[in-house]
Formats: structure tokens, sequence, C-alpha cells
């Protein structure tokens, strides 16, 4: 089954042969989310609050609007963590470079530093890290609200987000999207992001080198933002924010903290495109992000 909207119509399927007779659609009416869930033009996702400026990588941007961004966040004073792939905090002994990255651009220490998202941002989109900086067409810095309650933060860009310089946009985005509304999160009240900013080529998994190249700002975005609670979706983002290797499958379930942020670590949506057996389990974990915001 690969059509989101099927995999959530056959997970509504399912609930009701449990017996379940009612879901939590919070501020959707049952006609919007039949709407929600007919077919629809790939394209169709809601405009984000706020859309990233094109890259300023020596790739050529394939869509040159420029994007608004509110630059009046302060600065937090919250420490950052020790990551077991990425960064370290401000204070801390520089880490060495990145295996595989060139030793140029910002240092951990000068994005640290960095007072609002805005400027973070500015530096991400022309960030030469690690080799991911040849490959990629647009830097997939992340988006939302600057003020959300709830960050998700995935893995690493895919193809049409490389494409589109935004976050999950493309099936696994679809997907993410209901989700998320499905509990009361509209995307546009979230701010999402991903662990790498660039995509890898040919959608391989992250390089440690990669993760510890970029997380610096994924930490950075952490710290600005200042959620009530992140959900990690999938190895990637639960491992990297947490400092550890433990597998997905054992660290979902329940809550975990970041920093003293809450954080509820799930299955990545282009798991359940694969596997919808997880749907259940991915709801229930996106309960739990709901629960802590009352
Ligand atoms: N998968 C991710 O982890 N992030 C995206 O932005 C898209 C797909």
């Amino acid at each position: 089954m690969s059509d989101p909207r099927d995999l959530f119509r056959s997970y509504l399927r399912q609930r009701a042969e449990l017996g379940d007779a009612e879901l939590v659609l919070d501020r959707h009416t049952s006609s919007e989310l039949r709407e929600m869930l007919s077919p629809q033009p790939a394209a169709a996702s809601r405009p984000p609050a706020s859309v990233p400026a094109p890259a300023t990588s020596s790739a050529p941007p394939r869509d040159p609007s420029p994007a608004p961004v509110r630059t009046s966040q302060a600065p937090s004073a919250a420490p950052l963590p020790h990551v077991r792939a990425g960064a370290q905090p401000p204070g801390a002994t520089p880490m060495r470079p990145a295996a595989d990255a060139p030793a140029r651009g910002p240092s951990n220490e000068e994005i640290f530093a960095l007072p609002v998202l805005a400027s973070v941002r500015d530096i991400a989109l022309g960030c030469p890290r690690c080799g991911l900086a040849r490959t990629r067409t647009r830097v997939v810095f992340g988006e939302g609200s600057e003020t959300a309650e709830l960050m998700v933060v995935g893995e690493a860009p895919g193809e049409n987000e490389d494409r589109q310089g935004r976050p999950f946009v493309g099936r696994a985005g679809q997907l993410l999207d209901l989700l998320l509304m499905t509990v009361g999160f509209p995307r546009e009240t979230v701010y999402i992001c991903n662990v790498l900013k660039c995509r890898p080529p040919g959608n391989r998994n992250p390089a440690p080198g990669e993760v510890e190249a970029c997380s610096p700002y994924l930490l950075k975005q952490v710290e600005l933002v200042r959620p009530k609670v992140i959900m990690a979706f999938g190895t990637f983002a639960a491992q990297t924010l947490l400092g550890t290797d433990v597998a997905i499958g054992r660290l979902r379930g329940r809550v975990h903290s970041y920093q003293g942020t809450p954080l509820v670590p799930t299955y990545h949506p282009a798991a359940l495109l694969r596997n919808s057996g997880w749907v259940r389990a991915v709801w229930d974990d996106l309960q739990r992000a709901r629960a802590i915001l009352g």
C-alpha cells in the first residue's frame, strides 16, 4: 500500500473494527477529514508559516523566491547538549572536523553564538561543512512557527525536499501532515526540520561525519524555537538528540528528555509507508506528545 491516504484509511478501518467509535480530531470535523482523505494532487499540502530562502550553494536554486523570516527571537541561555554523533555545547573542547567534512565553513562555536533563527538559516544556506554541499540542490533548513510548541525532527531531505528547499514535502511528508493534523497539530502550527539539512545522494542513510557536521544547526534550532515537546521521527533524529545508539523500536513508546524538553521518539513516516503495521504505534506516540501539551 503506497498512498498515505490509503494507509490512513486502512488504519481508520482497523480502529473501527477494534471498536473505536471515535478518534481525536481536535479542530477537525469529519467532513474535513473526509476531504483530507480524498484523492488530491501531491502539491496540495498547506503552505508553511515561513518558507526558506533559496540556498546559496554553488548549485543554482530552482526557486529563487525569498522568504519572510521573523528576527525577533531572543536567544536562550540554556546550554546545548552533547550528542552522540553531533556537536558539543559552547565552552566544550572543540570537536575535530568530521572525517568526511572539509575543514571550512562556520565553526561549531560560531553557530552556537548565532542569536536568531534567521541568522542560523542564513549561515546554513551556504554551509560547506560536509561533502553534501557539493551534491545538494537546495539546503533544507526547516520551516514553520518559530514559537511552535511542537517541534518535529526528521532525518534528512529527500529528492522533493532537495528540489523545493522545504522539509517533508514528498509522500512521507503528506503522511506526516495527515498524522499531525489528526491529533490537532496542523502543519503551520509546528516547526519542522531535519538532522541533516542537505540530501544524502540516492537517499542513503546519513553518514556519521555528516550528522556531526550538521547537528549544531539542529541544536541551535531547538534552542531558539524552545518547543514544549519534540517529536523525533526515525532512528537518526531520536539517536542524535538523545545521544544514544539504541534502536528506535526500543526508544519509542515513552517520553524521553532532551535538555529538559520532553522528547517523543517514533517511527519515521517513510517507514510507515513500507510497514503499515506501525501506524498504531506512531498514533500512540503522537497522543503522548498531544497529552504533554494538554
Ligand atoms: N524524510 C525526512 O526525514 N525529512 C524530510 O524532510 C523528508 C523526508
